[in-house]
């Protein structure tokens, strides 16, 4: 599922690869995944016009079309992007394909549609909307701190709460926590000052790096938790066998050894 590293690859991506070319049509190949606008309407506000420039947040992606007009793209679980000539095979779950004049096309490809299209005149009012929290490589520790010190609850939950930290999803928590070895049931109000200020570094370290591996797990270091994240997986710090639980809904992968809770 994308989180802040992948939708900061797509980022990339669709910088390197769609800025500033002219859209000729959007085909609108399955209206399930847009979001408070028509095939008809996406089609008539981007047509003619050019992506000028792009903004991430959190896991929202959103590309400028016009002052008063940005595309938000939000990748649900499957969501990604391919750009391809035209006469090349369009991506087998092709739900929107942006055409530009120079004879390339931009897939929004999704399989499970859980991803979102929508126009927006406005991203900070989107953003102030969604009550969303700050981007999570945009925060400073004395923020992280003040705003994690006035919640309660599993210190996972806290992390993937988008309206608290914008970006962070059941994967990257999970490697966060490894890093700085807490278990993800620990109750955030038992963590003092230290142990805000490791787990905001962590967060940082782990974020970055990721971006670094091109959100690749393949190019991770084998002491990272992800590469072992399967049943049967072992603990790359003492070997153990590492265990999952149910918090916040989601399962959480860590090393009981190494991620002790304090109690
Ligand atoms: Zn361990």
């Amino acid at each position: 599922m994308p989180e802040l590293p992948e939708v900061e690859m797509f980022k990339r991506y669709l910088d390197a690869t769609s800025l500033h070319q002219r859209i000729a049509d959007v085909d609108v190949r399955n209206a399930y995944i847009l979001k408070d606008v028509t095939a008809r309407e996406l089609a008539r506000g981007l047509k003619g016009r050019r992506f000028e420039s792009s903004r991430r947040h959190g896991k929202h992606l959103f590309v400028r079309a016009d002052d008063k007009l940005w595309l938000r793209l939000h990748f649900g679980m499957t969501g990604s992007l391919e750009y391809f000539k035209a006469n090349g095979q369009t991506p087998r779950h092709t739900r929107v394909l942006f055409i530009f004049t120079n004879h390339h096309r931009l897939a929004f490809d999704d399989q499970r549609q859980f991803g979102q299209l929508e126009l927006l005149k406005d991203v900070d009012e989107f953003l102030k909307k969604r009550a969303l929290g700050p981007d999570a490589l945009n925060l400073e520790l004395g923020g992280f701190r003040k705003m994690l010190r006035k919640h309660r609850g599993a210190v996972k939950s806290i992390l993937m709460n988008q309206q608290l930290i914008a970006g962070i999803g059941n994967i990257y928590a999970d490697e966060i926590l490894f890093r700085a070895r807490m278990h993800p049931a620990t109750e955030i109000s038992r963590l003092g000052d230290k142990a805000l200020t490791k787990l905001f570094r962590a967060t940082r370290y782990i974020l970055k790096k990721a971006i670094v591996a091109k959100a690749d797990v393949n190019q991770l270091p084998k002491s990272r938790l992800l590469p072992h994240r399967r049943k049967g997986g072992k603990c790359p710090r003492c070997g153990r066998k590492l265990s999952t639980a149910k918090i916040g809904g989601r399962t959480a992968w860590f090393c009981a050894q190494c991620q002790k809770q304090r109690s």
